[in-house]
């Protein structure tokens, strides 16, 4: 198999809607028959595997990057067949990986997979931009206003200063407000291709609880419509089968939660 693509999935601002993101278009494009992984590479804050109930995952990239584990036994089944690469919720995880070790790690996944997206995080920093400079490709999550429009120029900048190609910005969570700065604007202030504009929907946070991506929980909400979409027009494919499916675990109580994260 020739190599396959990668590509980042970042935002100047936090909580744009990266992971959400990450794991719909993920399912997606396993669902339209290509081999997908998932990459949470944000190792600082890492939430994808909490987005999935992955966060016990005994190995996670935290170890891979500490050089304690295989790229293979950091692998797990994730929604519509795709393969997540949970990172660790620990701070001494995070503090035994080193972050440089990525690229090795892409590169290794890029020859099993046709799609490997890398749920980075936001914002300009050493580590941010590890992600960014092994990817063949990036995607800038925004939110229709200003500031998340002006941090995701910097993350464009960046990009290019990391010869990184930008495919193009994702709107998310529009029709929230009358003043929002319409997806035309978008494009042009940030003078990049318009990939996809995604609706807020309750839906979204709905399928977050029951750890299942909305695109699965429910294919024909707004949020769900678009997400296809996008995922048609970055894998070329025109028709993509969602079947809903169940939740899987349930909600983690507050005091869980310390614990998974040591605290
Ligand atoms: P990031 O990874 O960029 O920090 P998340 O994907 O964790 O952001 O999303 C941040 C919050 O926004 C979550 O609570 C998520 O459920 C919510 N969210 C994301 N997209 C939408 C949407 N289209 N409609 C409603 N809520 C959304
Ligand atoms: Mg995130």
């Amino acid at each position: 198999m020739s190599k396959g693509k990668v590509v980042a999935i970042t935002s100047g601002k936090g909580g744009t809607g990266k992971t959400v993101l990450a794991i719909n278009l993920g399912s997606a494009l396993s669902l339209s028959g290509n081999k997908v992984v998932i990459v949470d590479a944000d190792i600082a804050m890492a939430d994808l595997g909490l987005y999935l109930g992955l966060e016990k995952s005994p190995v996670t990239l935290h170890e891979v990057l500490a050089g304690e584990a295989s790229v293979e036994q950091a692998l797990y089944d994730g929604p519509g067949g795709c393969q997540i690469m949970p990172s660790g919720l620990s701070l001494s995880g995070f503090s035994r990986a080193n972050p440089k070790r990525l690229s090795n790690v892409v590169e290794e996944l890029s020859r099993d997979f046709e799609f490997v997206l890398l749920d980075c995080p936001s914002g300009l920093s050493k580590e941010s931009s590890i992600p960014l400079s092994v990817a063949d490709e990036v995607v800038i999550v925004v939110n229709p206003d200003l500031a998340s429009l002006a941090d995701a120029l910097r993350m464009k900048m960046m990009s290019e200063a990391l010869e990184t190609n930008v495919k193009g910005v994702v709107i998310n969570r529009t029709g929230v407000s009358k003043t929002e700065i319409s997806s035309n604007e978008v494009g042009s202030m940030l003078d990049l291709d318009v990939l996809g504009v995604i609706p807020e929907d309750d839906e979204v946070k709905k399928s977050a609880n029951l750890k299942v991506p909305v695109i699965l929980k429910k294919k024909d909400s707004p949020a769900s419509e678009a997400q296809i979409e996008l995922a048609k027009k970055i894998s070329g494919k025109e028709r993509i089968e969602v079947k809903a499916v169940g939740s899987k675990g349930s909600d983690e109580g507050k005091s869980k939660l310390r614990s998974i994260l040591g605290l």
